[in-house]
């Protein structure tokens, strides 16, 4: 039961009025939850680059925040977060269209998310390791010594890789990507599949709208069919134990995904790859859904009652999102104080082992 900040009833408050207290006053927070999609940047990198597409007042805050750790702390004390699990903000090391750079800065990277970031707050912070999958076999040792000898706890890939050119892609169902997904299931780590742009020469649809490039919308859409090519490839048949997380509620799967499989019942079998189930099952097994940047009570009862409370987690999105927004909600929303348990902390100890 989460401890109660502000009662005006002297403790006879039923949890119901706590909840709908909460906006207003501050009555009541989930406390030591843990949040995992959230983000930093480097000097050294300046992996997610200068923000055309933003706002300047509210970019300069989350550039500030993106390198500024101390500030974050801050943030999680404020909303009840006990734990961020910190990843590269997109695109990240696979924006680098050269394998060798990419080897380069993943490992700088990761370093110094260790040493700058998870080493001054070493209670409250974990890291997802960047992974120079330019190289795969080189991207599989990365993750190795990112878990091994760094204590990482998994790998998040910022969707596309980028070979060579700018509209130069891979992506993590293709062959050659294999060696990776043998290490992660080795390591038993999870893999968080995160947004980034789409392509340059696959923006057509966006043209006259570029604010819909990110994640106000291409981002959902890029990610979400990413996943099904991951779900259709048989990935998850040749590895039954890997374990991939999408952020933002899936990435509207949980609502397409049942369409898509009513439909292909009727296409051509080797028309959608070599898996051996339904893709609703691998979404209910693999896959693991936050709550990031979705602060919807309708969309998260959607999504327990599509994959259960085990799979789904808490996360905000931090710097982009703010937790002062993410974390009152989630605090308040309509689900079971067990749901919420799950949801807020316990599923994430669980899947990673903290
Ligand atoms: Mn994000």
């Amino acid at each position: 039961m989460p401890p109660v900040r502000f009662d005006p009833t002297g403790g006879q408050m039923t949890e119901e009025c706590r909840r709908n207290h909460a906006h207003k006053n501050g009555g009541i927070k989930m406390l030591k939850k843990i949040a995992l999609e959230e983000h930093y940047d480097s000097p050294g990198l300046w992996a997610s680059g200068p923000h055309e597409l933003m706002k300047k007042d509210y970019f300069e805050a989350v550039q500030e925040r993106l390198k500024n750790i101390d500030l974050r702390i801050e943030d999680m004390d404020r909303n009840g977060i006990e734990t961020y699990i910190l990843s590269l903000a997109q695109p990240g090391i696979e924006g680098v269209c050269d394998a060798g750079t990419a080897a380069a800065k993943a490992k700088e990277m990761n370093d110094y998310c260790a040493e700058k970031m998870v080493a001054k707050y070493p209670t409250r912070l974990r890291a997802f390791a960047c992974i120079p999958l330019q190289d795969p076999a080189q991207g599989a040792r990365e993750l190795e010594r990112a878990v091994k000898e760094l204590g990482f706890v998994g790998a998040l890939i910022n969707g596309y890789t980028n070979i060579g050119d700018v509209n130069t892609a891979q992506y993590l169902d293709e062959p050659q990507v294999e060696v990776f997904w043998a290490k992660v299931e080795e390591l038993g780590v999870p893999v968080y599949l995160h947004p980034r742009i789409p392509l340059p020469n696959q923006q057509r649809i966006y043209e006259g709208y570029p604010g819909l490039l990110d994640s106000a919308w291409a981002f959902g859409v890029e990610t979400a069919t990413h996943a099904v090519r991951l779900i259709l490839s048989g990935l998850f048949d040749r590895h039954p134990g890997l374990r991939v997380i999408l952020g933002h509620l899936g990435e509207g799967l949980t609502f397409t995904l049942p369409r898509l499989e009513h439909r292909l019942r009727h296409t051509k079998k080797e028309l959608h790859g070599a898996h051996e189930k339904a893709p609703t099952e691998y979404l209910r097994k693999n896959f693991y859904l936050t709550t990031s940047g979705t602060f919807r009570s309708q969309a998260l009862l959607d999504t327990i009652l599509e994959v259960g409370a085990d799979h789904i987690l808490f996360s905000v999105d931090s710097p982009y999102e703010t937790p002062d927004e993410l974390a009152p909600w989630f605090d308040a929303c309509p689900i079971s104080e067990n749901d919420r348990q799950k949801i807020g902390r316990d599923n994430a100890r669980a899947l990673f082992g903290l």
